[in-house]
């Protein structure tokens, strides 16, 4: 169990995150979701007691981060973005020596059986350097169940791999998620909602939203919102939409027209009906947020606004989301 209380970290000037909250639960994957910078690292490192917060209180197995920092580490598995691997010991030899530095008992046998669990057993006596990033990826989990923590954190671990390899990783931590605690960062919204249990969505340093992949999607859709594309011009077909009895607001996003209906009825017919019969032609007419993507795009969407009107500057990278 991972419990986390208004964390905040400060580097220098850079708040990098303030006041996140959050729980991750035994027998799950949860899923620690955001942009690049978003602040998943610092959360991660601060869990794995290598860093202490500015403010705030984390337990990982129900000891402090701060204060039992060692208790955590004997509890924490922890595979970080970038895995310090020796490449010229083999993967057995590399997983014995860390099992040493932690004080695992019967190190050679355990390495076995990690080896097994990440189904690298047939490499087992290769050395890291020729083995692929996928299996370099595997040995670094590996490394991470030696001492056989109910906890793993896990730091974004398939970015980098091929998409066979990408498939595979998934499966294990998914595997993995039965018997452990798994805190498992992404900036990928489609490996979120097909990997994690529970997701937690961060950006720019707070958390945004919360809850199962299905949960997030019904709360955005529980509106009833849609979005009508057409095929024409947006900025005439909005009062059309906007006069469709029972339309409480519309606007023109995502390429499109968003309604919101006054009440939980389905306003599609009418919507279709009115756009036809003004002489538009409809493309697509849908409830809107049907993915992690658009609920993404949707939560951020007024820091994105603010930021666009302050920075013109900024290049179509810089203020695009990551998505899968
Ligand atoms: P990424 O996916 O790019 O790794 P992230 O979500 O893991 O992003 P962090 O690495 O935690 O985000 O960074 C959060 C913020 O803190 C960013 O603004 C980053 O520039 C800043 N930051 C991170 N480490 C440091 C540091 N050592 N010194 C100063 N600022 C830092």
């Amino acid at each position: 169990m991972i419990e986390v209380q208004n964390l905040t970290k400060r580097y220098g000037e850079v708040l990098a995150i303030n006041g996140v909250s959050f729980m991750a639960q035994p027998g799950q994957v949860t899923g620690f979701l955001g942009p690049n910078g978003a602040g998943k690292t610092t959360t991660m490192r601060i869990l794995t007691g290598f860093m202490p917060p500015t403010d705030g209180k984390a337990t990982v197995a129900g000891y402090d981060v701060f204060e039992h920092s060692m208790e955590v580490r004997r509890r924490v598995g922890y595979l970080p973005e970038t895995v310090p691997l020796y490449r010229d010991m083999t993967a057995q030899d590399y997983l014995t020596y860390m099992g040493e530095i932690r004080g695992v008992k019967n190190r050679r046998t355990r390495a076995q059986e990690v080896l097994e669990r990440v189904g690298l057993i047939q490499r087992a006596h290769s050395r890291i350097r020729t083995l692929s990033k996928g299996m370099r990826q595997r040995v670094g989990l590996a490394q991470a169940l030696m001492h056989n923590p109910p906890v793993l954190i896990l730091d974004e671990p398939t970015i980098g791999l091929d998409p066979i390899q990408v498939l595979e990783l998934r499966d294990l931590v998914r595997d993995l998620g039965r018997d452990h605690t798994v805190l498992f960062s992404t900036h990928i919204l489609s490996e979120a909602e097909q990997v994690c249990d529970n997701v937690i969505i961060i950006n720019q340093g707070h958390i945004i939203a919360e809850g199962s992949p299905a949960g997030l999607r019904a709360e955005l859709e529980r509106g009833g919102r849609v979005l009508a594309r057409i095929d024409g011009d947006l900025e005439q077909a909005l009062p059309v939409v906007q006069g469709v009895p029972g339309i409480a607001s519309a606007e023109i996003r995502m390429d499109g027209i968003v309604a919101t209906p006054a009440n939980h009825d389905d306003p599609r017919a009418q919507i279709a009906q009115a756009l036809v019969s003004n002489g538009f032609k409809l493309l697509e007419l849908r409830p809107l947020a049907v993915n992690l993507e658009e609920i993404f795009l949707e939560l951020t969407r007024h820091e994105r606004n603010a930021m666009t009107e302050v920075s013109d500057t900024a290049t179509p990278e810089e203020s695009e989301v990551a998505s899968s």
